[in-house]
């Protein structure tokens, strides 16, 4: 039976922006892309890879942004879920096949990020070889702070970042002991996929993952960029 003239179609679909630092306005959001194992010391902690491999990439929905201050609902689904830092670059200049040397070109600014993963079915995707989205890509699991603009990604230069749970240390790194550098990883992602203005990308965290709970409070700190905070919320 037809009874599409009892249907309505959704007037509209979520539209999904961040906080730009500075400004009123706000940043679009068109595809969360995602870097795996760019710090060595993170891949010997999950102990998997060849430390030298190529970056991967793969993709979280951009309505699983959070932005600064909101709560997370502990997901559905899993028994391990894991807060992952990370640097996060928006793109505000279109370009595919992007030469390393002229990636700040393509740059709009930067951000704190959290990578929020179901472990567990990340673990059981990678033994059967099935996709990643259950583990990396569900409700509100891509934390997203401020962006910062700049012209550079110097800026970064010299940059450490930092994770807390309930104020204890975590994670800590500096931004130069990533495998693929910031710029190598844009060029490399934008010779997969052309990269458009409104693309976010997360650049990979170092050793100190672990699971979060209902209650924990996390802050994610970047030397000169806003800093980041989440709440674990009871499950929704
Ligand atoms: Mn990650």
């Amino acid at each position: 039976m037809n009874d599409n003239a009892s249907k309505s179609v959704p007037p509209s679909v979520q539209e999904v922006s961040l906080p730009v630092v500075g400004t009123d306005q706000r940043f679009p959001v068109r595809r969360i892309y995602c870097v795996g194992r760019n710090y060595v010391s993170h891949i010997r902690e999950m102990a998997e890879a060849d430390e030298r491999d190529l970056p991967f990439f793969f993709q979280k929905p951009r309505d699983a942004i959070v932005e600064n201050g909101d709560e997370v609902p502990y997901p559905q689904a899993t028994e391990n879920f894991e807060f992952e830092g990370e640097l996060v670059v928006a793109i505000g200049a279109s370009g595919s096949d992007i030469p390393v040397d002229d990636v700040d070109k393509h740059v709009f600014g930067v951000a704190c990020g959290i990578d929020l993963t179901r472990r567990d079915l990340q673990f059981e995707a990678r033994e059967r070889s099935w996709p990643w989205e259950m583990g990396k890509s569900f409700d509100h699991s891509a934390p997203v702070g401020a962006l910062t603009p700049t012209s550079t990604l110097d800026i970064l230069d010299n940059a450490e970042l930092t994770l807390h749970v309930d104020g204890k240390l975590r994670q800590h790194t500096s931004l130069s002991l990533m495998i693929w550098s910031t710029r190598e990883i844009i060029s490399r992602l934008s010779a997969q996929f052309r990269l458009e203005p409104g693309d976010i990308v997360m650049t990979g965290t170092p050793a100190g993952v672990g699971a979060l709970g209902p209650g924990d409070r996390v802050d994610v700190a970047i030397t000169g960029l806003e800093a980041l905070s989440i709440t674990v919320t009871s499950k929704a």
